[in-house]
């Protein structure tokens, strides 16, 4: 191959330049590179609007970023990359590996197709720091629980961010393509799209947040965490960027931790991807639950009557994020209380948030149920008023979501001995729901 002869640098979740390990390599093949793009029907339709519509930001924002020379089409990827890369005789379509069950299938038809044409597939890493599947036990076999993995994980390493950016190469013109969409209407106020706003939150929180992410993480009321997961999700932002510029300090150990949550969870699935729908603990399959759908409307539109679990539902409504802390409480509030099956309360986070992930979801419900790797242990019943009480002290965080209770001063709001009228009573008594979550589980 010559440096003459174009590639096709085929962008998917790694919507950035700058850090970027397959747009490095391309360019050792070629100084010439196609930028593409495919909407994929089987991706963008079970995708909720807050996703999409944040997606079509980045998709703009890179447009931009590489001169209006993204080529974007819409189909079958097994065509449509074939016929991009044919369109400007392209010897080899770069990408970075995705790991999740579907852009695994996806990308064995692609690969194939081009294989067909004679034009090379090339991997180059992957939207982690370690890509999944790299780190298992000494004997091969995957990790179950999160700590072994962290201590693998950490001893394993990863490389230093990759030296590149916009002008790193040539970028071919595309023959055609098609004008981002318009975004879906969306409720929610969205984060700024793309990989500059990625960039400037993580300065942002190195300047403010990092000190005291170890202390303010839990706490809903208070800025205390990085909000970068919608950019890890695009790959607005690589990890191994966000990794090269952490420290030893308490903070930093402590968000190089969650980063590994997120990696772990990907080892899971890639290890497992049946578990994207299916209980990781096969025993949890003979749990009973309940058909209640008012229930579980009444927990989606945040009217439960326990205030922490309606912020939390309200804040992803509004928002289309949640704080991690109340992710866990309002899923086992579904879970444990309202004995609902998780992949409801899992499908209702898809369809809302932002930041949306399959393997971060799914793990972390299967999780907190109780039904996942290295899960906590079923009975382990979050009790909603405690926790209002204890990580949003003051109430700050129930009262910005919840208007009803606007009027209720400090932690009150979490106990409400007087219940203003328009709130609801609690749908369900915790301390009973909990002993019923209990017998159904003794019984498996
Ligand atoms: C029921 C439930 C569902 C969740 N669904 C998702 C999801 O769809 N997408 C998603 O990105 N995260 C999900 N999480 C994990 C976590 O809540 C979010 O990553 C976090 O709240 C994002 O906010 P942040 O970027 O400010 O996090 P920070 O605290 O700043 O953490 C930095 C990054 O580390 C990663 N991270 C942190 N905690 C976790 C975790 N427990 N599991 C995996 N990664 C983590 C994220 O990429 C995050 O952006 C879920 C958690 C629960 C309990």
């Amino acid at each position: 191959m010559t440096r003459e002869a174009p590639v096709v640098l085929w962008f998917r979740r790694d919507l950035r330049l700058g850090d970027h390990a397959a747009l490095l390599e391309a360019s050792r093949h070629s100084r010439h590179v196609l930028a593409l793009y495919v909407l994929d029907d089987a991706l963008l339709k079970p995708g909720g609007a807050p996703r999409t519509a944040f997606l079509y930001g980045c998709l703009e924002k890179l447009n931009e970023q590489l001169g209006g020379r993204l080529m974007l089409v819409r189909g079958d990827p097994a065509v449509e990359v074939v016929r991009a890369a044919r369109s400007v005789g392209a010897a080899a379509v770069h990408v970075s590996t995705d790991c999740g069950p579907y852009g695994r299938r996806r990308d064995a038809s692609v690969a194939k197709a081009l294989a067909e044409n004679n034009i090379d597939w090339v991997e180059t890493g992957s939207p982690y720091a370690v890509t999944p599947g790299r780190v298992t036990k000494p004997d091969g076999d995957p990790y179950r629980v999160f700590t072994p993995f962290h201590r693998a994980w950490t001893a394993h390493g990863w490389r230093a961010p990759a030296d590149t950016g916009p002008s790193l190469v040539d970028w071919v013109e595309p023959p055609r393509s098609l004008k981002v969409p318009r975004p879906p209407r969306v409720d929610a106020e969205l984060p700024e799209p793309g990989e500059r706003a990625a960039l400037d939150a993580w300065h942002a929180f190195l300047e403010d947040g990092a000190e005291t992410y170890d202390t303010d993480r839990d706490r809903p009321d208070l800025s205390g965490t990085t909000r970068l997961s919608p950019y890890l999700r695009w790959g607005c932002v690589h990890p191994r960027t966000l990794l090269a510029d952490l420290g030893d300090s308490a903070g930093a150990k402590s968000l190089r931790s969650e980063l590994c949550w997120r990696e772990f969870h990907a080892d899971v699935l890639w290890h497992r991807p049946e578990t994207a729908r299916e209980n990781y603990d096969r025993r949890f399959d003979g749990m009973e639950y309940d058909d209640d759908r008012e229930a579980f409307d009444r927990w989606c539109a945040g009217r439960t009557g326990y205030p922490i679990v309606d912020a939390g539902m309200r804040q992803l409504l509004a928002e289309g994020w949640m704080h991690n802390r109340v992710r866990m409480v309002v899923a086992s509030f579904l879970v444990k209380d309202l004995h609902q099956p998780w992949w409801l309360g899992a499908r209702h986070f898809m369809k809302h948030l932002v930041d949306g992930d399959l393997a971060s979801n799914q793990l972390n419900w299967q999780w907190v149920a109780g039904c996942g790797t290295d899960a906590a242990p079923y009975f382990r019943i979050f009790n909603p008023t405690t926790q209002g009480e204890k990580f949003d002290p003051d109430g700050d965080y129930v009262r910005r979501y919840v208007p009803e209770l606007r009027s209720v001063a400090g932690k009150a709001v979490h106990t409400l001995k007087d219940r203003p009228e328009d709130y609801p009573a609690p749908m369900v008594d915790h301390a009973h729901e909990r002993r019923v979550a209990l017998e159904r589980y003794g019984k498996l």
